[in-house]
Formats: C-alpha cells, structure tokens, sequence
C-alpha cells in the first residue's frame, strides 16, 4: 500500500460506489460541485466515500466512511438548475488515511487496497460461481435485480470484481454495503454475499406465497360475485325478482297504501331503508322482507260496512235460520248485539258459550258473525302451552312468524272480523310462558287497543274485534272466566234433535251430497231410530254423520241400480248404518242388589253412571275399580263411613266391616270419572250389597252425601237429566238444593221424568231400595264380660 497525493472527495449520501461500477450521480452541494470541477481540471480522479449519516449537509472527515472508491468521472453535466449530472466509474478501492477540508471542497490521501486471498483460488471461483448461479435464481423469480447485471458479471471471470458488482446491486441497506467494502478479505465478502442472496431469496418466497393467498381470496369473493350476478340476472329473465330498486320501491308504496298507524308506517320505513342497504341475497335481507310482507299485508284501517246497518230483526232472522231452538241462547245474544249497537263499540264482557261438543257451539259464532256482518275466523286454544303461539316469536330467525292472532286477522282481511276462540278452557301453561296473560290483553276491551305481538314489534289495534269464545267445561282460569259472559247450551232432548236433524242436518247433508228432496224420504220414526240406536250424545254431531252415511250410500244406491228414490224406514235402516251401536233403554232387567244408577256430568254432556258395589269374606279392605278420580274415590270412603256409622239403623251387624271385604266398581272404564256427585248412589249400592236389598232399576240418582247424611247440590242438573231421559229412567232422586234449577229444564223432560227431590240419605235408600231398612240391636262381644260372650254370638268370636 503506498500513500499518494490528496485527491478531491466526494461525499455520497445513499449510494456506496464499488470499483468497477459505473454510476450516475446528481450532485448539488456547492462543495461537492466545486470538488468536481477542481477534479474536471486534472486527472479527472476523484474519491467517492459514503456518509455515516445521510441528513448531514457540510460533512467533515468525521463524518465520512474512512473506505471509499477512488474513480473517474467519465462525464459531467451541468443541468440548467445549477446542479450536475456525473457519470462515474469506480477503479480501486481505498482507505482514507487523511482528509482535509480547504474551505471549498474535501480532500484526501488514500491508499489503494487489494484484496486478501488466504484459500485456494479453486474456492473462491467455486464460490463465485455459486453466486452467479443463486443470483439466476433470483432474477428469475423476482424483477428486483436486473436481467443485465446477470450478464454484466457471466462475462467476468475475476472473483473479486463479480462480488463487487453483485454487491453494488444487492437490495441492502447502506451500512451493509458498506461493511462489504470494507471487506477485504475476499472469501468472507463472497460468503457474506452469499449470505445476503440467499435471505433476498427467502424473502420474495414469502413475497410470492402471500401474494398467491391474496389472490387465491379475490379471485374466490369475484368469483361468488360473478355468480351471484349472474344468477339474478337469470332469475330477473325468469320474473322471479325484480329490479332490487323497484323492489323496495314496490315495498315503499306497498307500506303507505297499508295506511298503517304512525308507529307502524315509522318501524316498516326504518326496515325498508335497512333492506335497501342489505345484499339482496342475504339471509337478514329474507327476514327483513317477510317483516315488511306480514306488516303490509295485515288490516289496518279496512272494516267490513255493513256491521253497523245490519239491524236487530235481520240479525234474529239469521240466528234462526241457522239454529233450531235455543231460544235463551239466541235471546242473550241478541241483547249482546243490541248493547253493541248502541254503545257502538265492543265494550263489556265476552261471549263464551259452554257446552258438550256438537251443540252448535261453532256455528253459532259463524251465525253471530253472519247476524253482524263481520267475516269470521277461528283459533283452537286446544293444548296451547306456548305463550309464543299467541304473541309470536320474535324476529331473530328466518323461520319465525306472529302470533296466531296476528296470522288469524291477516287471513280475516278486516279489521273487525268475529274472531272465535275454541276451547277456552284448554288452555294451560308451563315453562314456554302462560298463554292466558296474552289471552287476557287481547281480550281486554281496556288494552286490546295496542296488542304487542313480539313478531310485530309495534302495537296492534284489536279493539275492533268482536271476539266470541268456547268451551266445553267451566274449568276456565279464572282471570279468563272472569272477562267472559256464559252462555251454556246443556245439550239437547230427543225431539230438539229429531227437529234439528229434519229442519236443517237433513237439508244440509241432501245439498252437500247432490241429491234433491224426494230422492230419499226418512220419516221422524227413523230419525228417532238413529238418534237412539246409532248415537249417544248430548249433541247432534254424531247424528249429523250418520246421516251423511244415509245420503251417502243413497246417491250410491240410486246411480248403481238406476232407481228414481229411496224410502228408509226402520227395518232398513241397519243397511244404510250397520248394526245398531247403543241400546237406548239403559235400565237393568230386574231390581238388582248392589247396582245403582248415578248420573255423571262430564264434558261430553251428562252420562248415565252405573255402580257397582259386592261384599265378600275377607279382612274388611276396600276395593274401588272402574278408572276413578281422587273425587269419587273419597267420596266412595265417605259413603263407606257413613255406611259403617249407620249400621244399626240400616240393619247391618258392625263387625261385618272387619270380616267381609268391599268392592265398588263404576264399569264403562274409558272415560274418567270425577267429581262427588255419585255420593249418594254409592251409598245406596253399599247398603244393597251388604243387607242384599235389591235397588229399584227404574231410580236414577244424583247428590253429594255428608258424613251425617245429608244429601248436597250438584251441578250440570240439565245434562243429566236430558242423560237420564235419554236412557229411558224414568224416575230421577235429585238433591233439594237443585230444585230451583228445575226451571231451566226443558218442559219436554219435565213433563216426561218423576222428579223427587231428597234431603237426606233416608230418604235416598227409603225410595231407592225395594224393601225397607229395619233397625237393630246389637251389643258388641269386646265390651261384655267373658263369661257371656262366648254364649251370645259365639259365631262371631275370634277365638
Ligand atoms: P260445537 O262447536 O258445539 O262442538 P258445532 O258447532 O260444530 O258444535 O256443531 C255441529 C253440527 O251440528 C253443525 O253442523 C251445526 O250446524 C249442527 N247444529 C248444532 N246445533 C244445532 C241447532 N240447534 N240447529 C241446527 N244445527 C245445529
């Protein structure tokens, strides 16, 4: 190394010039400018050494590299800014062994350095090569580096100045140039070379693999996109949907043609502009858009008009067209319509008729709705737990929908249908919620008017509804029953159903099946026939299918055998029904010992209830058969224990209720029966069995019995009669309280039945049994001394 003259010196601020390497330069700085022409004057050499640090403006010797590239410049231009364009080329590389700073430029005495090789020259071509293999690799998976400077360094064969040309290229910060030109010793700067190709090389890896993923994701959402696209277009040419814009459009003129209220008209525009908002495909855009259907689709101000016009005369005139009889029931619903009338608006309690099934109950509410003008829908309150079934579901789920009462008053169109309410008093609750509560606000004439359905969201106005419920039983909840003004229809007698099957089920079934008048001819005989040997029923339903069954198999007769009419009468009219399916006459043969017939009231009307009751040896355990409630069951313990209490007076040794063992059983088992009614018969089939006093088979009886034998009140009186009455029994024991509700029996049954009224059990078993009771004496074995005992009634010892 030898030291040579000073030589001007550039300071380079972002580029390290390797020897061999031919660059352009702009340079500004007035120092910088002046260096070159000084040099521009000589030799044209001049020193290029880096920056440390590249914002320094005048650097000094401090703050230069002490390596730097001594070099030519091959051209120099001025541009007309002031500044010059150099084209340099690197020759030697140097160190920096003094720098001055005369004022106007920098500079230096350097000495040329020269590699340090301490390996075989093999390695560092072997090396060399290397590189320019790895760095085709490069080239060839990324732009970065230059296709030229591949083929600038194939062409040269001296190690050293490949990895200095490489060098200059790499994409490395400038320290880490730098550190490379400094580097003497060959073999490390090839393989700290190396070292940089290969993390470059990993790099654009990553590059390149992030990218495909990129990619991969666009192309996947355009492709969806595309599709979508794609198949709106198809479905738009198919009709299936229209514009998205005239969609809501629709929609929007759709929610103010509804002329909803101000709530509601407020909710559907703020979903619609959510809607516009959504993709049209989605699932949230679906739930929106059935919201705004059901919303635009409900009644919100349309009324049926003829409600009001329609007056009292014509309304009675419907009522009677449709139902025979029932005048009380007709009578109170005419004084509901007439209160209506005047008041002008639904107020007050709710009509709930109650009554076995197949007395007419729904159509009557059809009739009330046709008396009133209103379009009439129904709902079956049967088995409802859910509270949800009534108000709905809210809206969280694409499946889910209002309310039945909102769907019930879509399908009614109006605002003021007559809405029937079936089977009030099946209505339960449980852990889903209490469907009574949402009953009762839509009930309540005070709340109806803002009805939330959780479907709906906004208040729903039901206070124009004329709401009409039924049941069969009064086991309504209470809160309920007490919105609801009963009217009950106990069922009907024999000729009330021979009227109704002749005037209207007759009418009806020879119009629903296409035959005229005279094409069949049944006589008020036959239709008794039917009634007693083809139903049991406290309505006429069954009465109604079987004579479907008759105008059936009549249009069938008349077009197979081409006859003109047919004439049933009682002999053939097992063709037509088959074989009869009741005995009508329910009475026993002969007056037996031990069976009694009750009377049951259960929700298919009244039913004749026979009991049964047998002594036999045994320990004195009671038996009770027959598929009973808890009711009758104790109400059988406390006949027994009135019995027992009596026994001296009725004739019956005590100890007999220790040796013998009961057995009472109510037969006909399907049905359960409950309720303390049968206390009295059972009294009277207990006493019968075990004194073997037959009972008189033409009694039937009814009544709770008291431990002290008096006889108390029950209810549904007017089934069990019309039961009774049915069964041909003629005489009937009913309980003394009961006598006021005679007057609501029909005269018919009446005039037809024996009535007697009891008090007590005396007076029960007085009538009932066929022989009278006689008292005895007896004195118990167990309070007499021994000595006597055994003599008096040795049968009876326990010895
Ligand atoms: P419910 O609702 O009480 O169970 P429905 O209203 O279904 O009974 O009545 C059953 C059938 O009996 C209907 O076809 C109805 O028209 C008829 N019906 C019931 N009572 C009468 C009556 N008094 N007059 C005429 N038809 C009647």
């Amino acid at each position: 190394m030898n030291k040579r003259d000073f030589l001007p010196t550039l300071p380079l601020r972002d580029i390290v010039v390797f020897p061999k390497m031919i660059v352009p330069l702009f340079v500004g700085r007035d120092k910088s400018i002046k260096a070159l022409n000084e040099v521009m004057k000589t030799n044209k050499k001049i020193v290029l050494v880096t920056q440390k640090n590249a914002e320094k403006d005048d650097p000094t010797e401090s703050d230069i590299y002490s390596y730097g590239c001594e070099s030519k410049v091959l051209q120099l231009l001025k541009l007309p800014d002031g500044t010059v364009k150099v084209l340099v080329e690197g020759l030697d590389r140097v160190k920096i062994i003094e720098c001055k700073d005369n004022k106007d430029y920098l500079s230096s005495s350097t000495e040329i350095v020269k590699d340090k090789i301490d390996v075989p020259q093999e390695d560092i071509l072997a090396l060399s090569t290397a590189i320019i293999r790895k760095l085709e690799k490069v080239i060839n998976v990324s732009k970065k580096i230059s296709l030229d400077l591949t083929t600038s360094i194939k062409n040269q064969n001296n190690p050293s100045t490949i990895a200095d040309h490489v060098a200059g290229q790499l994409n490395i910060s400038i320290p880490e140039k730098q550190k490379l030109l400094e580097m003497i010793n060959l073999k490390m700067r090839l393989e700290k070379l190396m070292e940089h190709i290969n993390s470059e090389m990993n790099v654009i890896s990553v590059e390149k693999r992030i990218r495909g993923r990129v990619k991969n994701q666009m192309e996947k959402t355009q492709r969806e996109y595309y599709l979508n696209e794609q198949m709106k277009a198809i479905q738009r040419e198919l009709g299936e949907i229209e514009d998205g814009k005239d969609e809501t459009a629709q929609l929007q003129k759709s929610i103010i043609k509804a002329k909803m209220t101000k709530e509601a008209t407020k909710k559907c525009l703020a979903e619609l502009k959510k809607l516009k908002s959504m993709s049209a495909m989605s699932a949230e855009a679906t739930v929106v858009r059935n919201y705004l259907d059901w919303m635009v689709e409900l009644p919100w101000y349309n009324k049926e008009k003829q409600t009001e016009k329609i007056s009292l005369d014509e309304a009675k005139k419907v009522l009677d067209d449709d139902h025979y009889g029932l005048e009380k029931v007709k009578e109170r619903i005419l004084e509901y319509l007439a209160v209506q009338k005047r008041v002008g608006k639904i107020k007050g309690a709710i009509l709930c008729l109650v009554g076995p099934p197949g007395v007419g109950k729904t159509s009557l509410g059809k009739s009330i709705a046709r008396a009133t003008g209103r379009k009439f829908v129904r709902m079956s309150l049967g088995g409802m737990r859910d509270e949800a079934e009534i108000r709905g579901h809210r809206r969280t789920y694409i499946g889910s929908l209002p309310g039945k009462i909102i769907q019930q008053m879509k399908k009614a169109g109006t605002k003021n249908p007559l809405f029937l309410l079936d089977e009030i008093d099946k209505v339960g609750n449980d852990y889903r919620g209490d469907p009574s509560s949402a009953l009762l606000e839509a009930l309540d004439p005070e709340q109806n008017n803002a009805f939330n359905d959780h479907y709906l969201e906004v208040d729903y106005d039901l206070s124009d509804v004329m709401f009409v419920t039924t049941a069969n039983t009064l086991n309504i909840l209470p809160p309920l029953l007490d919105r609801l003004e009963v009217i009950r229809i106990p069922g009907y007698t024999e000729d009330e159903k021979t009227n109704i099957a002749k005037k209207y089920l007759m009418p009806k079934q020879i119009k629903d099946n296409g035959l005229n008048e005279k094409e069949l001819n049944l006589n008020n005989d036959v239709l008794k026939d039917i009634i007693q040997s083809y139903t049991k029923e406290a309505g006429v339903r069954n009465l109604e299918r079987e004579i479907s069954k008759i105008a059936r198999k009549t249009v069938k007769n008349i077009l197979t055998n081409k006859i003109e009419k047919v004439d049933i009468d009682t002999k053939n009219l097992h063709d037509y029904l088959g074989v009869k399916k009741f005995k009508y006459d329910e009475m026993e043969l002969e007056d037996q010992i031990g069976v009694v017939t009750g009377l049951a009231w259960t929700e298919f009307g009244g039913e004749i209830l026979k009991i049964e009751s047998a002594v036999m040896p045994g320990k004195g355990k009671m038996q009770i058969t027959g598929k009973l409630g808890e009711v009758m069951q104790e109400s059988i313990k406390a006949a027994k224990s009135y019995v027992r209490s009596k026994s001296l007076e009725f004739g019956i040794i005590p100890p007999i209720f220790e040796k013998k063992d009961f057995h009472v059983h109510v037969p006909e088992g399907a049905t359960p029966k409950d309720g303390p009614s049968a206390g009295i018969a059972m009294v009277t089939a207990i006493v019968s069995s075990i004194t073997n006093i037959p009972v008189n088979r033409m009694i039937a009886m009814t009544g709770e019995v008291t431990l002290r034998g008096y006889v108390l009140a029950i209810g549904g009186l007017k089934e069990k009669l019309l039961a009774a009455h049915r069964a041909r029994i003629p005489k009937i024991l009913i309980p003394e309280d009961n006598k006021k509700d005679l007057a609501e029996v029909p005269k018919k049954i009446l005039d037809d039945l024996e009535i007697v009224t009891v008090k007590t059990v005396d007076e029960v078993l007085k009538i009932a049994l066929t022989r009278e009771l006689k008292p005895i004496e007896w004195i118990d074995v167990k309070n007499l001394p021994k000595s006597e005992s055994g003599e008096k009634i040795s049968t009876e010892s326990t010895h």
